[in-house]
C-alpha cells in the first residue's frame, strides 16, 4: 500500500528510520513525502526555509526511507519558480506540490508549463483549506479548468475537494474527454482521495467518483495527509474505511448505467489506488 500525501514538518520531527518503522505499521510501504513550506506559505522561526535547504532536506529524508519518493512544496508565484523547477529537477525531485493559498490557481501558470516539461506530476490542494486567512476561493475544482491546456502536465487534486466534490467529478469529466479525445494537447488529471472528506462524507463522495459514469479507475492515489511523524493508527483508520467503501462499489459497480456504457468491472480499484497508478502518476514506465 503507498501513501501519496504525507507532509514533512519543522522541528522535531523522526528520523527517516523511525517514520519507515511507523508506515510499515500501518502497511503503507512507500509513496511520497513533501518538503516542508516556502516561507511566503509560513514562517518557520528557525528554519532555513530557501529552496536550496527545503530540497536538500527532503532528498536526504527520503534517501533514509527506501520507497518513499521526494516531492518539493513550489510557491509557483515567486519570481525565480522557474529556476527553482529545473534546478530541483536535475537534483532527483519526483514531483512538485503547491497549495494555493495566497494566489489563484491560474496564476501559477508559467510555472506548470515548465514542470510538465520536466516529465514531473504536480500535486495540488483542492477543498476547503483550514488556515487563518480567507483561502478556500482559490481552491474551488472549477478554478483549475483552465490545467486542460497545460500539455503533457499530470496533476492531481486533494482531498476529493471536499466539500465540492460533485464539482470535482464533473471538472474530471470534462478533462478526461479532452484528454481521451486528443491527448497530444492536453494535462491529465487524477484524483488525490488523502482524506479532508469527514467520515460521515466519504461513501458519497466516493461513490460519486466511481459510479459518475466516467472511466477513471486508473486516475485515482489514496493517501493520509499524515505528517513525517507518522500514526499508523490514523492511516489504518482511512485505509479500513476506504476498502470497506471501495468493496461495496466494486459488489455492484454498473447500478447507474445508462444503455450504451461501457460496463465497469471495479474488482481491482483498491489495488489500483494504494498501489499500481502510482507508477503512472510518477512516470515510471
Ligand atoms: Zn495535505
Amino acid at each position: 500500500m503507498q501513501d501519496l500525501h504525507i507532509h514533512m514538518h519543522p522541528g522535531r520531527k523522526d528520523p527517516p528510520e523511525t517514520f519507515k518503522e511507523k508506515t510499515l505499521a500501518a502497511g503503507v510501504t512507500g509513496g511520497a513525502v513533501f518538503s516542508i513550506v516556502p516561507e511566503s506559505y509560513r514562517v518557520e522561526s528557525g528554519v532555513d526555509q530557501r529552496w536550496q535547504a527545503r530540497a536538500e532536506q527532503i532528498l536526504e529524508f527520503c534517501s533514509r526511507a527506501p520507497g518513499f519518493r521526494p516531492v518539493f512544496f513550489i510557491d509557483p508565484t515567486v519570481s525565480d519558480a522557474i529556476e527553482q523547477v529545473h534546478a530541483i529537477a536535475e537534483m532527483g525531485i519526483a514531483g512538485f506540490k503547491v497549495i494555493c493559498n495566497h494566489f489563484y490557481p491560474v496564476d501559477g501558470l508559467k510555472t506548470y508549463q515548465a514542470i510538465a516539461e520536466t516529465g514531473l506530476p504536480l500535486i495540488f490542494h483542492s477543498g476547503v483549506l483550514y488556515n487563518k486567512q480567507p483561502s478556500s476561493d482559490y481552491n474551488r475544482p472549477m478554478s483549475y479548468e483552465f490545467l486542460m491546456d497545460v500539455k503533457g502536465l499530470r496533476f492531481s487534486l486533494a482531498h476529493v475537494s471536499w466539500p465540492w466534490s460533485a464539482e470535482l467529478v464533473a471538472l474530471f469529466g470534462k478533462l478526461n474527454y479532452l484528454d481521451q479525445k486528443a491527448p497530444e494537447g492536453r494535462s491529465r488529471m487524477y484524483f488525490d482521495i488523502t482524506p479532508g472528506t469527514p467520515p460521515i462524507f466519504r461513501r458519497d463522495a466516493l461513490r460519486w467518483m466511481y459510479m459518475c459514469g466516467f472511466n477513471m479507475k486508473h486516475r485515482v492515489l489514496w493517501g493520509t495527509d499524515c505528517r513525517s511523524n507518522f500514526d499508523p493508527e490514523y492511516a489504518k483508520f482511512w485505509a479500513s474505511l476506504d476498502k470497506k467503501i471501495m468493496a461495496e462499489i466494486a459488489a455492484d459497480p454498473n447500478i447507474y448505467r445508462v444503455p450504451g456504457q461501457d460496463l465497469y468491472d471495479y474488482s481491482d480499484i483498491w489495488e489500483l489506488a494504494t498501489e499500481k497508478n502510482f507508477d503512472d502518476f510518477f512516470g515510471k514506465k
